[in-house]
């Protein structure tokens, strides 16, 4: 029973790990705030990571579970794990991250976090434009109707 736990366990292991590892491919980021602070906990090396990359302005969803994946400590502590296991070593490989990809993944998170950057700044740039044209449009109502009132007063009471 405790080793069919123990199976089922693993196996959501696998499948959370082959979930986040498609974040590889294409960087996610949030501003800096988005799950501020959230971890995860690493039942190979027994303690806490970190699971988001942030900086001081964006967060790389993440981040820091695939760089944890791709750490010699975490390699190291699932080598210790399957052998005091005696699991399929095959299946060791799931739970791992060649460090060339992180590489690579941290070079689009840096290209993505530009991406953001400038979007962010286009979006309150059209916001502000859009404030003004409405400004704009509220004032020359305002001007509209001061000279519609000044010319009732002018054609009624002749001033
Ligand atoms: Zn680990």
């Amino acid at each position: 029973m405790a080793r069919k736990a123990r199976r089922l366990r693993m196996n959501s292991q696998y499948l959370l790990v082959t979930l986040l590892k498609k974040s590889l491919r294409h960087p996610v980021v949030h501003d800096s705030v988005w799950e501020s602070g959230r971890k995860f906990w690493c039942p190979f090396c027994q303690k806490e990571v970190n699971r988001h990359w942030t900086s001081d302005n964006e967060t790389v969803q993440n981040g820091g579970f695939l760089e944890h994946l791709s750490s010699k400590e975490h390699h190291r502590n699932s080598y210790k794990f399957w052998r005091q296991n005696h699991l399929n070593e095959e299946r060791r490989g799931k739970i791992l991250l060649r460090e060339e990809l992180i590489d690579k993944f941290e070079a689009k998170s840096e290209k993505a976090m530009v991406t953001y950057r400038e979007e962010k700044q286009n979006s309150l740039k059209k916001a502000a434009d859009e404030l003004k044209l409405e400004e704009d449009s509220r004032w020359r109502m305002a001007w509209h109707h001061e000279q519609m009132v000044g010319l009732t007063l002018a054609l009624y009471c002749g001033f």
